[in-house]
């Protein structure tokens, strides 16, 4: 049961975080945190038994991913670091196009075994592969405009978003190479930020830590970044009247803060509360309850999801 929380005392985290990227995960360890949530979450066994075997295949493909370096001004890299400003724009990102192709590949025939809206998305593009579509152009233009993207969705009579989903969820391992790469070159005043360091993009879920540290996911990139814990990120808001929390005692590791000011929300995660490895991907799609318990309150999120289109 999903109840809205009292203010709790939380402590303020006042101390310098390091600007370190998101910890390395092996696809070992990817299954295994898939094996035991699944366990955990029954109703999930479709969402999971989609996305589960897609971060593994992502987690597989990152080690060999190269999408080589991103173009940018080395003058105007260290001015955007230096004033606060996310880095790059999300189009500047390079894609590993082989490595993608090839993954893209094996997440269309994930998709084909899973659900019948999905799968039959992955089937055209399979199709669309065998015909000579060039992948190459439709991969990259998930970083730019999308209208090769709209025009093959109407030429495969599939629903855009979903085919959006599988090229997306193909050149991540592209994405995350491309974070990594710059975020050695963030300085410390990009802590506290509301977006992305380094692509501006939206965080999608947020995590407290070990030592109850919060930091954010990036829900294009997937960096992690740190943050202190302030009311609302999103309006800065410090009052902690401005904001609600959902919880429940089912799943004490799970919060929502809900903004009255601004009505968005966020997910955050605190990892002192689970026993399973935090995988961040895996629990945005393993708590879409409480983001359907958030819009009916009228809230709304800062990634515009297209996860749902799995159900
Ligand atoms: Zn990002
Ligand atoms: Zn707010």
């Amino acid at each position: 049961m999903i109840k809205a929380c009292p203010k709790k005392g939380q402590r303020n985290m006042e101390r310098n975080h390091p600007m370190t990227s998101d910890p390395q995960w092996d696809a070992a360890a990817v299954e295994q945190a898939v094996a035991q949530l699944s366990s955990l979450r029954p109703a999930y066994a479709h969402i999971i038994g989609f996305y589960g075997p897609v971060f593994v295949a992502q987690a597989r493909a990152l080690k060999r991913t190269d999408p080589g370096a991103i173009d940018i001004d080395e003058a105007l890299l260290a001015m955007k670091s230096s004033q606060g400003f996310s880095l790059v724009e999300p189009s500047a990102f390079k894609v590993d196009l082989p490595a993608a192709e090839d993954l893209l590949t094996r997440i269309c025939h994930i998709a084909v075994q899973s659900g019948e809206k999905l799968g039959s998305t992955g089937e055209a593009l399979i199709r669309a592969m065998g015909d000579g579509e060039a992948m190459d152009m439709l991969l990259t233009d998930v970083l730019l405009e999308r209208r090769r993207i709209k025009a093959l969705a109407k030429t495969m009579d599939a629903p855009l978003e979903m085919l959006s989903l599988l090229l997306y969820l193909a050149v991540k391992p592209s994405l995350q190479a491309g974070a990594r790469q710059l975020a050695s070159r963030l300085d410390g005043s990009q802590k506290n930020r509301g977006s992305c360091p380094i692509c501006g993009s939206q965080p999608i879920i947020g995590e407290l830590d070990g030592d109850g540290r919060q930091w954010m996911h990036c829900g294009w990139c997937w960096h992690r970044w740190p943050v202190k814990r302030i009311a609302c990120l999103f309006c800065s808001r410090r009052e902690r009247a401005s904001v609600e929390y959902l919880y429940s005692d089912d799943e004490p590791e799970y919060r929502v803060n809900l903004c009255r000011a601004c009505k968005r929300y966020l997910k955050v995660v605190d990892t002192r509360k689970m026993d399973r490895g935090f995988y961040p991907p895996l629990e945005q799609v393993a708590s879409l309850h409480l983001d359907m318990l958030a819009a009916q309150k009228g809230y709304s999120h800062a990634v515009a999801s297209t996860i749902s289109t799995v159900e």
